[in-house]
């Protein structure tokens, strides 16, 4: 099979130490960052036909984004691959100790479709910078944008290096785990795919990094800062359609609030995209026909107090928000994943808690309150990936905090330095002078358990 004689001719290139190299390293993200300016406007183009996202949408959550990951890794990138020096216990002394940093070797990195080259391009600048080779699989379900990565992909890096694979992922992945082992498999997507991927690498003991989705709650409390609250779930909720992993996926508002809270969301829909949101030059489509139908479904299962409107054609969904939604009903037990807001009401912290619980270890958890109290106990109540208080999703374009998820919604994480560990092994080395050499650390032992005592 020909990909199969692709990835042994990579770990050959991998094996000949070339892409180890600081100046390569750099090299190569320099050479990235070119095609994406010179790829600009050809993104736009791929992103609005897949998804209808706006050049600003798309510099803010993809090019422009990838490009700030890119700026960020180059910056810093010697400091990362320098050893670290730490110091060494009483036994060992006058050894000296330090951790290296080595490439995992070739590294298969797959993306989802809702932000194609954001979640495929952020996680290989961190295998490159790491000195990995790269097998890339982008989603089908983006084909526009997957066009354009291909093409950025094929004229910046040699074969041998970065691999473009493209298919259906059901048939391309296991086709290509089955045969070659890979040195790790980082994956983007559903915890349904997540756990064939997780199954398939176990079966040569590949580690994996899982990035996952689930059910995000968003708690609004009784002494929230109503619509700065409002604006900012909408704001997120409703950015790509509600298609984004760390949407928040329903609203727990504390029942003072309720009303306020979806007054100030319909007109915050209404400020960001008109009362014909179709039309809006700020609002997306679906990605395809079955995402379309299954989200549907969605509306019928509670009383809709803002939009509902749906153009299988267009792929529209109005931004709709929903209450007096029954907790069994399937839309409180499948990420929804899509512009549709349950609100649920709760009127004490357990009542809440028990909601979230059905669902364990979202991906992102979200709290608006303005008591520090209230703030501190839901943050350590909530085992959740990642968080904002009083804002919704921009924790993730911050380089300076891991993001992923934990269990369900996921193993590992990345961005910024925590992309470079992740695609590193994180070799000990104790090196220890030849000019010392103590009998005592030498049999025979007996007699020596007291001093041992004293060093161990
Ligand atoms: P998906 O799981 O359907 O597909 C993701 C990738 O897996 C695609 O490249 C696809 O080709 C491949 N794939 C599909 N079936 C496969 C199989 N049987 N074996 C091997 N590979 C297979 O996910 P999606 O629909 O593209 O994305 C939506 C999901 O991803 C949501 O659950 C969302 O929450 C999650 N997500 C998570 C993050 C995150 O950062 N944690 C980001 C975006 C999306």
């Amino acid at each position: 099979m020909e990909t199969i004689k692709s990835l042994q001719d990579i770990r050959e290139y991998f094996n000949s130490g070339n892409t180890q190299t600081y100046q390569f390293r750099k090299e190569q993200l320099l050479q990235l960052k070119s095609a994406l300016i010179r790829h600009e406007q050809d993104l736009y183009n791929a992103l609005y036909h897949d998804l209808k996202k706006s050049p600003e949408e798309c510099w803010v959550t993809e090019n422009g984004m990838v490009l700030s990951e890119l700026n960020y890794a180059l910056k810093k990138l010697k400091g990362w691959m320098a050893s670290d020096s730490v110091s060494t216990n009483l036994l060992n002394l006058p050894s000296s100790s330090k951790i290296m940093k080595e490439p995992l070797g070739v590294v298969l990195i797959i993306g989802p479709w809702n932000y194609p080259l954001q979640l495929l391009f952020n996680p290989l600048i961190g295998a490159i910078a790491a000195g990995n080779c790269v097998v890339l699989k982008p989603s089908e379900f983006a084909p526009a944008t997957a066009a354009i990565m291909k093409k950025i992909i094929e004229e910046t890096f040699a074969t041998v290096f970065v691999l473009y694979v493209e298919g259906d992922g059901g048939k391309v992945i296991p086709e290509m785990m089955n045969d070659f082992t890979f040195d790790h498999v980082f994956y983007t997507g559903s915890t349904a795919v997540g756990k064939i991927i997780y199954k398939m690498a176990a079966e040569n003991l590949v580690p994996v990094t899982l990035e996952l989705g689930g059910k995000s709650p968003c708690v609004v409390e009784s002494d929230a800062n109503i619509k700065v609250a409002a604006r900012r779930i909408a704001m997120t909720k409703f950015s790509n359609c509600g298609q984004m992993c760390v949407a928040p996926d329903y609203v727990l508002v504390h029942e003072s609030q309720q009303a306020a809270l979806v007054t100030e969301l319909k007109k915050s829909i209404l400020d960001f995209f008109g009362d014909k949101p179709e039309e809006s030059y700020s609002y997306g489509k679906i990605i395809n026909e079955k995402q379309f139908n299954r989200i549907v479904q969605y509306l019928e299962q509670g009383t809709i107090a803002y939009g509902g409107r749906t153009n299988k054609e267009q792929l529209f969904i109005e931004p709709t928000i929903l209450e007096n939604v029954q907790l069994n009903a399937t839309i409180m037990q499948e990420e929804i994943f899509g512009p549709v807001l349950p609100i649920i009401v709760f009127n004490n912290k357990a009542a809440a808690m028990k909601i979230i619980r059905q669902h364990q270890n979202p991906l992102a958890f979200y709290v608006f309150t303005s008591s520090s109290e209230k703030e501190k106990d839901w943050l350590e109540s909530v085992a959740f990936g990642g968080s904002c208080v009083n804002n919704a999703s921009w924790h993730l374009t911050n380089h300076n905090l891991p993001f992923g998820g934990r269990g369900f919604s996921g193993t590992g994480s990345y961005h910024g330095k925590f992309s470079f560990d992740t695609f590193s092994h994180k070799k000990s080395v104790m090196k220890t002078p030849t000019w010392f050499d103590p009998s005592i650390k030498y049999p025979p032992f007996k007699g020596k358990l007291n001093l041992f005592k004293k060093v161990i």
